[in-house]
Parts: C-alpha cells; structure tokens; sequence
C-alpha cells in the first residue's frame, strides 16, 4: 500500500515513511491508494471474532507487510488491551464508550498504536528519535502513556505551567523513564512555537532525529476504524445497521468510521455532531469550506475551526458532493444545549455524559426524531470525570475518577520548569 498526499506535490510513500515523517513534504495529509475490501466473513460472522482478530485483520492491508505479522498482532493486542462497550441508554440510542483507555482519552488507540509502529520503525537504528509535542492538556497525556517505555523512542512535551488540569498534569509528568515533562513558564502557544521551532532548526535536526506526534499522522488516523468494527460486533440488529454520530472535532475519529464502511462495514449512515464550530454544516449546505477562528466551548476538545482531516472526507468521496451528502450529515448544538442533555439524560436514561457525549447524544437523537425507522449509537469520546465541574453542576453528582487513575494522583510530579524562549529548549534537547 502506498500512501499519496493530498495536495498531489510530494511523492508517494510507504506506511513507514508515512509514520515517520506525519505530514507530507508539500503539507497534504497522506492518503491511502487503494480502499482494502474487507473479508465478508469478518462482517457476517464478526461476533466469532476476537477484538484483536478484528483490528488487525482491518488494519494488516495498510502496513502491507512492513511489519511482520506476528509483531504486528502484538502491536494490536497492545493498543486495544481496555474494554470499549456498547451501551443501550434508550429504544433507539446507544453509545460506544471510547474513554476506558489508560488515559480515558479515546485518543490512546491512535497514540499507542502509533508509537508502537514508530518504536519498531526506528528500532533498528542507532541514533534515538525524539517526538517532541506541545500539548493543551488531552492530547499530551495520551501521546506520553502510549510511547511510555517504548524502545529507542524519547518523548518530550511540552505544557504551559498551571493551564492544564490536576489530573492531566499528572498523566503528563509522573510517568519518568523515556517520557519527559517540560513546564513552560507561559501559555499554549509558546509551546507551539517553541516546538516550530525546533522542527525548524536545520542545526538541530542534523545532531537529532526529531519527529512529530501528529493527530494527522496515518499510525494515529488509521486504528481509529476499529472502534466502528468493535460497535458493529456488538449491535444487535444487523439486518438494520446504526446510524453513527461522532463528536467532532478535527475529524479523524469520522473519517476513520467513514473509511471502515467504505471498505465494507454496515453503518447507514454518519452525523458529524459539533459545537458552535461547525464550518463541516455550513460546507454541507453551501459546499464551500470556510475555515473560521475557533471560539471557546465546554466541549474544547472540538474547538476546531479548520478542521485538518476534513480533506480525507473529501478525497473518499473523490470530491463528489452528492455522494458524501448522502451518507454524512451534520448537526450544530450550542452550550445551552449540551448542558441540558447532560441534566436530561441524567435525569431521565440514569447515564452521565461529558460535554462531547452529549453533543454526540443530541445529534442523534434530533436525526432519529425524523428517521424513525432507524436506531443509532454515538461516539462518547472522554470520561465524565475529565469535566467535572460541568457534570457535578447538571447531574447533581460528582463523577469519581476510576481506580486506574487513581494511582496517578499520589506519584509524584517531576518536571523540568523553563522560560518560554526556544534557546532554553535547544539548549535542553542538545545537552
Ligand atoms: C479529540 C477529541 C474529539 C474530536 O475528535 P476528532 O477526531 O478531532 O474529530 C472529540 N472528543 C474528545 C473528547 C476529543 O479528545
């Protein structure tokens, strides 16, 4: 399998080369060239299939032999060693819950399974690689747990000092060994630009081998169709499959879903379900994109206003507006709005959303209330216990942050404090 980019400049390149450079030289986004067909066997008896069977069965003809198979079932085993349930709330609503991971992010399927690839591509080599990301808070900790203790690789992170939460803190620096904590005295955006950079000092990369842990990068983008093939396993009316609304954000957890299905997966059909940010409704409505500044809302993780995947939708569909108008729609729900799904569905179904759960919940239901032959599940893409604040205020209740978190909280922080200026970073990642 080849990978081609997007903006059709760069030449095209293999799954290792893709994993290892993330974004392609002309800034496209690599794309697979071929759509694999999946067995008929895995879709009518999938039931009879271990998850592990299911990944790497789904995922084997993207990495076309560059990882032999055995390591590559290991791999897999690895990245999906949680449970990820499907669970009824209504007649017609179900959720599959992604947040059981180790950092209950459902991120953590793309990071470990990427620094697992990554840990096997540069293994052989003699000089260690560097993944050096800037983190807000979520994506940090998913990215530091999944390359934790792998081989050859060394991470380094950096965080704006006292703008991530207690828990995130925690997950980022109490890890040790290959994971390293940088606290930047200043904002997100110092982090990013220091990251920049680095990335961007001709000096620095010939003395390190410095790679990104990019959302965009194919070893994250791609494991992400499991989920979609593990929701199928479990839902009960196969004759009738799910319509499927996702959280969304940057639009890799959908894109992925809608790949699954073009590779043979039942699903009938996609809601993107956003916040106010929600530049995916109006190009579905005026097909043109119209990428906005992001505003702020209780579900930040899908503050996006340029949402870097969406060109992968398009490439899908090769660029044939009716066709991906058929199977994606997409629906726009406001704070207010979330917050009442939130006390509803506590209130009346006795389950606890985050805020991106229920705006994933409110989709499908407003899409169900006129498709009433249909049934559906969404995406609950992050514990309630991550937005406690919120959930405590609309359900009455605090969520209680699950045992394997727990732990965390009593290990200590370390950390290396650091003026937001790239001199001190170089200086760091050189001596
Ligand atoms: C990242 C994230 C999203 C958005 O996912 P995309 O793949 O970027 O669309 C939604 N919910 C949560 C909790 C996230 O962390």
């Amino acid at each position: 399998m080849k990978y081609y980019s997007t903006n059709k400049q760069s030449a095209s390149v293999d799954f290792k080369e893709a994993t290892i450079s993330g974004q392609a030289p002309d800034k496209g986004l690599y794309f697979p060239e071929q759509v694999p067909v999946i067995e008929k066997d895995l879709i009518n008896n999938i039931e009879k299939y271990s998850n592990a069977e299911i990944a790497f069965r789904v995922i084997q003809p993207y990495i076309s032999g560059l990882i032999p198979d055995d390591k590559l079932m290991q791999i897999v085993k690895e990245t999906i060693s949680f449970p990820i349930p499907l669970v009824q709330i209504t007649d017609n609503i179900s959720t599959l819950e992604l947040f059981h991971g180790p950092t209950l992010a459902f991120k953590d399927v793309g990071a470990r399974f990427m620094s697992r690839c990554l840990g096997y591509f540069v293994g052989g080599h003699n000089k260690k690689v560097t993944v050096l990301v800037a983190t807000s808070g979520d994506t940090g900790g998913a990215v530091a747990n999944g390359f934790y203790n792998v081989d050859g690789v060394d991470v380094v992170i950096l965080y704006p000092s006292g703008k991530v939460s207690p828990v995130q803190e925690k997950q980022l620096t109490t890890l040790g060994k290959n994971i390293h904590a940088l606290e930047i005295e200043g904002n997100f955006d110092d982090c990013q630009r220091m990251v920049k950079e680095a990335f961007a000092d001709s000096e620095l990369k010939k003395r390190k081998f410095l790679t990104s842990a990019n959302s965009i990068n194919v070893a994250r983008w791609l494991p992400q169709q499991f989920y979609y093939f593990f929701a199928y396993k479990q839902w009960a009316d196969k004759d009738n499959p799910p319509v499927i609304s996702v959280p969304s954000g940057n639009f890799g957890n959908i894109c992925a879903g809608i790949l699954a299905n073009r590779s043979g997966l039942p699903v009938k059909h996609f809601i993107a379900a956003c916040n106010v940010n929600d530049i995916v409704s109006d190009y579905l409505q005026t097909q043109q994109l119209k990428p906005r500044q992001a505003v702020a809302t209780l579900s930040n993780a899908m503050d996006v206003g340029n949402p870097s995947n969406f060109v992968r939708i398009l490439e899908i569909f090769q660029h044939q507006f009716p066709e991906l108008k058929e199977m994606l729609s997409s629906c726009t729900i406001t704070d207010e709005e979330t917050v009442n799904t939130i006390r509803e569905v506590y209130n009346k179904h006795d389950y606890t959303l985050d805020p991106h759960g229920a705006v994933g919940y409110l989709a499908l239901k407003r899409y169900l209330d006129i498709h009433k032959n249909d049934k559906g599940l969404f995406m609950e893409t992050a514990h309630p216990v991550k937005f406690p604040d919120a959930v405590e205020q609309y359900t009455g209740k605090k969520p209680e942050l699950p045992v394997s978190v727990q732990g965390i909280m009593n290990s200590k922080k370390i950390s290396t404090v650091m003026k937001p200026q790239y001199g001190s970073l170089k200086d760091y990642l050189l001596y």
